[in-house]
Protein backbone atom coordinates (compact mmCIF):
# COMPACT_ATOMS: atom_id res chain seq x y z
CA UNK A 1 0.00 0.00 0.00
CA UNK A 2 2.99 2.35 0.79
CA UNK A 3 4.43 1.99 -2.31
CA UNK A 4 1.01 2.17 -4.32
CA UNK A 5 0.40 5.69 -2.39
CA UNK A 6 3.79 6.90 -3.38
CA UNK A 7 2.89 5.91 -6.85
CA UNK A 8 -0.05 7.23 -6.90
CA UNK A 9 1.50 10.81 -5.28
CA UNK A 10 4.39 11.09 -8.16
CA UNK A 11 1.46 10.34 -11.16
CA UNK A 12 -0.28 13.41 -9.36
CA UNK A 13 3.11 15.46 -9.47
CA UNK A 14 3.42 14.42 -12.61
CA UNK A 15 0.26 15.76 -13.59
CA UNK A 16 0.50 19.02 -11.85
CA UNK A 17 3.38 19.34 -13.56
CA UNK A 18 2.03 18.82 -17.16
CA UNK A 19 -0.80 20.73 -16.51
CA UNK A 20 0.85 23.59 -16.10
CA UNK A 21 3.25 22.73 -19.15
CA UNK A 22 0.19 22.32 -21.47
CA UNK A 23 -0.22 25.96 -21.17
CA UNK A 24 3.15 27.05 -21.88
CA UNK A 25 3.37 24.81 -24.86
CA UNK A 26 -0.31 26.52 -25.89
CA UNK A 27 1.63 29.72 -25.44
CA UNK A 28 4.42 28.23 -27.62
CA UNK A 29 2.60 26.82 -30.52
CA UNK A 30 0.63 30.31 -30.41
CA UNK A 31 3.82 32.51 -30.93
CA UNK A 32 5.19 30.17 -33.57
CA UNK A 33 1.80 30.55 -35.49
CA UNK A 34 1.93 34.06 -35.66
CA UNK A 35 5.66 34.21 -36.63
CA UNK A 36 5.03 31.87 -39.13
CA UNK A 37 2.07 34.49 -40.57
CA UNK A 38 4.18 37.38 -40.23
CA UNK A 39 7.28 35.25 -42.18
CA UNK A 40 4.16 34.74 -44.78
CA UNK A 41 2.79 38.30 -45.07
CA UNK A 42 6.40 39.67 -45.07
CA UNK A 43 8.21 37.25 -47.42
CA UNK A 44 9.84 39.83 -49.86
CA UNK A 45 11.96 41.40 -46.84
CA UNK A 46 14.70 39.23 -46.60
CA UNK A 47 15.40 41.10 -43.05
CA UNK A 48 12.24 40.51 -41.77
CA UNK A 49 12.22 36.77 -42.72
CA UNK A 50 15.53 36.42 -40.74
CA UNK A 51 13.71 38.09 -37.98
CA UNK A 52 11.48 35.91 -37.92
CA UNK A 53 12.90 32.87 -38.60
CA UNK A 54 15.23 33.39 -35.58
CA UNK A 55 11.79 34.16 -33.55
CA UNK A 56 10.53 30.53 -34.13
CA UNK A 57 13.64 29.16 -33.56
CA UNK A 58 13.60 30.60 -30.04
CA UNK A 59 10.38 28.97 -29.50
CA UNK A 60 11.32 25.77 -30.94
CA UNK A 61 14.27 25.85 -28.67
CA UNK A 62 12.41 27.06 -25.49
CA UNK A 63 9.59 24.23 -26.32
CA UNK A 64 12.25 21.80 -26.43
CA UNK A 65 14.00 22.87 -22.70
CA UNK A 66 9.91 22.79 -21.51
CA UNK A 67 9.94 19.41 -22.26
CA UNK A 68 13.38 17.95 -21.24
CA UNK A 69 12.92 19.09 -17.84
CA UNK A 70 9.10 17.17 -17.64
CA UNK A 71 11.08 14.06 -18.89
CA UNK A 72 14.61 14.58 -16.53
CA UNK A 73 11.59 14.96 -13.88
CA UNK A 74 9.24 11.81 -15.07
CA UNK A 75 12.26 9.37 -15.16
CA UNK A 76 13.80 9.94 -11.98
CA UNK A 77 10.12 7.57 -10.93
CA UNK A 78 12.02 4.93 -13.07
CA UNK A 79 12.86 1.92 -11.00
CA UNK A 80 11.49 1.32 -7.85
CA UNK A 81 14.54 0.42 -5.95
CA UNK A 82 16.18 3.65 -7.91
CA UNK A 83 18.01 5.53 -5.56
CA UNK A 84 17.46 3.58 -2.29
CA UNK A 85 20.69 4.19 -0.15
CA UNK A 86 22.35 6.88 -2.44
CA UNK A 87 22.45 9.73 0.16
CA UNK A 88 19.88 12.51 -0.96
CA UNK A 89 21.66 16.10 -1.80
CA UNK A 90 18.21 18.00 -0.85
CA UNK A 91 19.56 21.59 -1.80
CA UNK A 92 21.08 20.85 -5.08
CA UNK A 93 17.27 18.64 -5.56
CA UNK A 94 15.34 21.86 -4.80
CA UNK A 95 17.49 24.60 -6.91
CA UNK A 96 16.72 22.26 -10.04
CA UNK A 97 13.62 21.72 -9.42
CA UNK A 98 12.72 25.18 -8.75
CA UNK A 99 13.33 26.04 -12.29
CA UNK A 100 10.33 23.11 -13.37
CA UNK A 101 8.29 24.75 -10.76
CA UNK A 102 8.72 28.40 -11.81
CA UNK A 103 7.87 27.11 -15.41
CA UNK A 104 4.55 25.21 -13.94
CA UNK A 105 2.42 26.49 -11.18
CA UNK A 106 1.37 29.65 -13.84
CA UNK A 107 2.34 32.81 -13.80
CA UNK A 108 0.88 34.32 -11.07
CA UNK A 109 3.25 32.44 -8.39
CA UNK A 110 7.44 32.49 -7.93
CA UNK A 111 9.67 29.95 -6.03
CA UNK A 112 11.82 31.21 -4.29
CA UNK A 113 14.85 28.61 -3.12
CA UNK A 114 16.96 29.27 0.31
CA UNK A 115 19.49 26.98 0.78
CA UNK A 116 22.57 27.46 2.66
CA UNK A 117 26.17 26.07 1.16
CA UNK A 118 27.40 22.83 2.78
CA UNK A 119 23.80 21.12 3.41
CA UNK A 120 24.82 17.05 4.88
CA UNK A 121 23.15 14.58 2.58
CA UNK A 122 20.14 13.03 4.01
CA UNK A 123 17.87 9.83 4.01
CA UNK A 124 15.27 9.49 0.84
CA UNK A 125 15.23 8.81 -2.63
CA UNK A 126 15.23 11.58 -5.06
CA UNK A 127 12.07 10.81 -6.90
CA UNK A 128 10.27 10.43 -3.55
CA UNK A 129 11.56 14.11 -2.59
CA UNK A 130 11.18 15.49 -5.73
CA UNK A 131 7.32 14.25 -5.61
CA UNK A 132 6.84 15.63 -2.28
CA UNK A 133 8.15 19.02 -3.10
CA UNK A 134 6.22 19.82 -5.89
CA UNK A 135 2.97 18.03 -4.24
CA UNK A 136 3.52 20.49 -1.23
CA UNK A 137 4.19 23.54 -3.58
CA UNK A 138 1.06 23.05 -5.80
CA UNK A 139 -0.33 22.96 -2.10
CA UNK A 140 1.36 26.47 -1.46
CA UNK A 141 -0.10 27.79 -5.23
CA UNK A 142 -3.62 26.45 -4.79
CA UNK A 143 -3.82 28.14 -0.74
CA UNK A 144 -2.52 31.49 -2.58
CA UNK A 145 -5.58 31.87 -5.11
CA UNK A 146 -4.54 34.98 -6.42
CA UNK A 147 -0.70 34.24 -6.90
CA UNK A 148 2.08 34.95 -4.16
CA UNK A 149 5.94 33.70 -3.57
CA UNK A 150 6.24 30.03 -2.35
CA UNK A 151 9.26 29.81 -0.06
CA UNK A 152 10.95 26.23 -0.35
CA UNK A 153 13.95 26.36 2.48
CA UNK A 154 16.28 23.86 3.22
CA UNK A 155 18.29 23.85 6.48
CA UNK A 156 19.69 21.65 9.33
CA UNK A 157 18.12 21.13 12.83
CA UNK A 158 19.70 19.37 15.82
CA UNK A 159 17.61 16.68 18.37
CA UNK A 160 18.75 16.47 21.29
CA UNK A 161 15.90 14.26 22.69
CA UNK A 162 13.74 12.12 20.67
CA UNK A 163 9.90 13.22 20.27
CA UNK A 164 7.48 10.66 20.37
CA UNK A 165 4.72 12.92 19.69
CA UNK A 166 6.26 14.00 16.25
CA UNK A 167 7.90 10.57 15.26
CA UNK A 168 10.89 11.81 15.68
CA UNK A 169 14.17 10.12 16.85
CA UNK A 170 16.64 12.42 18.54
CA UNK A 171 19.68 13.22 15.97
CA UNK A 172 20.54 15.30 13.11
CA UNK A 173 17.91 16.39 10.50
CA UNK A 174 17.78 17.76 7.19
CA UNK A 175 14.80 19.99 7.17
CA UNK A 176 13.15 20.69 3.32
CA UNK A 177 10.20 23.11 3.99
CA UNK A 178 7.65 24.90 1.66
CA UNK A 179 5.87 28.14 2.80
CA UNK A 180 3.20 30.09 1.95
CA UNK A 181 1.14 32.88 3.03
CA UNK A 182 -2.11 31.60 1.98
CA UNK A 183 -5.38 30.60 3.73
CA UNK A 184 -4.00 28.43 6.33
CA UNK A 185 -5.66 25.98 7.92
CA UNK A 186 -8.43 25.87 11.03
CA UNK A 187 -7.65 23.47 13.45
CA UNK A 188 -10.25 20.55 12.34
CA UNK A 189 -9.20 20.33 8.98
CA UNK A 190 -5.24 20.12 10.39
CA UNK A 191 -6.55 17.11 12.22
CA UNK A 192 -7.37 15.27 9.14
CA UNK A 193 -4.90 16.29 6.41
CA UNK A 194 -2.52 13.45 5.42
CA UNK A 195 -5.24 11.01 5.88
CA UNK A 196 -5.64 9.42 2.19
CA UNK A 197 -8.62 11.36 0.19
CA UNK A 198 -9.16 14.04 2.74
CA UNK A 199 -9.57 17.26 0.43
CA UNK A 200 -11.27 20.94 0.59
CA UNK A 201 -10.74 21.12 -2.57
CA UNK A 202 -13.79 20.24 -4.58
CA UNK A 203 -14.38 17.11 -6.80
CA UNK A 204 -12.29 17.22 -9.62
CA UNK A 205 -9.85 19.46 -8.23
CA UNK A 206 -8.29 17.81 -5.53
CA UNK A 207 -7.22 14.15 -4.94
CA UNK A 208 -6.78 14.30 -1.47
CA UNK A 209 -3.48 12.21 -1.66
CA UNK A 210 -0.59 14.77 -1.66
CA UNK A 211 0.03 15.01 2.43
CA UNK A 212 -0.57 11.62 2.49
CA UNK A 213 2.08 10.64 -0.25
CA UNK A 214 4.67 13.36 1.10
CA UNK A 215 3.69 12.11 5.09
CA UNK A 216 5.04 7.70 3.71
CA UNK A 217 8.31 9.29 1.83
CA UNK A 218 9.15 10.93 5.24
CA UNK A 219 8.18 8.01 7.64
CA UNK A 220 9.57 5.61 4.82
CA UNK A 221 13.15 7.57 4.82
CA UNK A 222 12.85 7.43 9.06
CA UNK A 223 11.83 11.37 9.58
CA UNK A 224 8.65 13.26 9.24
CA UNK A 225 6.57 15.98 8.22
CA UNK A 226 5.52 18.51 10.50
CA UNK A 227 2.94 21.17 9.93
CA UNK A 228 2.75 24.60 10.90
CA UNK A 229 -0.22 26.41 10.03
CA UNK A 230 -2.80 29.15 10.81
CA UNK A 231 -5.95 30.22 9.22
CA UNK A 232 -5.63 33.36 7.08
CA UNK A 233 -2.00 33.25 7.46
CA UNK A 234 -0.47 30.71 5.72
CA UNK A 235 1.53 27.50 6.40
CA UNK A 236 4.78 25.83 6.58
CA UNK A 237 5.30 22.24 5.64
CA UNK A 238 8.41 21.13 7.08
CA UNK A 239 9.95 17.31 5.83
CA UNK A 240 12.41 16.49 8.39
CA UNK A 241 15.12 13.69 6.89
CA UNK A 242 17.33 12.11 9.00
CA UNK A 243 21.82 13.09 7.61
CA UNK A 244 22.27 10.18 5.99
P1 LIG B 1 -5.33 17.90 -2.17
O1 LIG B 1 -4.30 18.95 -2.42
O2 LIG B 1 -5.57 17.04 -3.37
O3 LIG B 1 -6.59 18.42 -1.57
P2 LIG B 1 -3.60 17.12 0.00
O4 LIG B 1 -3.46 15.85 0.76
O5 LIG B 1 -2.35 17.64 -0.60
O6 LIG B 1 -4.70 16.87 -1.10
O7 LIG B 1 -4.21 18.23 0.93
C1 LIG B 1 -5.36 17.94 1.72
C2 LIG B 1 -6.02 19.21 2.20
O8 LIG B 1 -5.15 19.88 3.12
C3 LIG B 1 -6.27 20.24 1.12
O9 LIG B 1 -7.48 19.99 0.43
C4 LIG B 1 -6.32 21.53 1.94
O10 LIG B 1 -7.56 21.68 2.58
C5 LIG B 1 -5.29 21.27 3.02
N1 LIG B 1 -3.99 21.88 2.70
C6 LIG B 1 -2.88 21.24 2.28
N2 LIG B 1 -1.86 22.08 2.11
C7 LIG B 1 -2.32 23.30 2.42
C8 LIG B 1 -1.74 24.62 2.45
N3 LIG B 1 -0.47 24.85 2.09
N4 LIG B 1 -2.54 25.65 2.85
C9 LIG B 1 -3.83 25.44 3.19
N5 LIG B 1 -4.42 24.23 3.19
C10 LIG B 1 -3.68 23.18 2.80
Amino acid sequence: AETQLARAGRAAAIGLLAAGLAHDVKNLVQAVRSGARLMERRAEDPAEVRRCAGLLGDAAERGRRLVEAMLDFARGGGGEAEGQGVPLEAGQALLDLAELLNRTLGSGWRVKVVVPPGLPPARGDRAGFEAAVVNLAANARDAMPRGGTVTIAAWVEDLPESRDDIGLKAGRYVVAAVSDTGAGMDAATLARVGEPFFTTKGPGRGTGLGLATVRGFCTRSGGALLLDSEAGRGTTAAMWLPVA
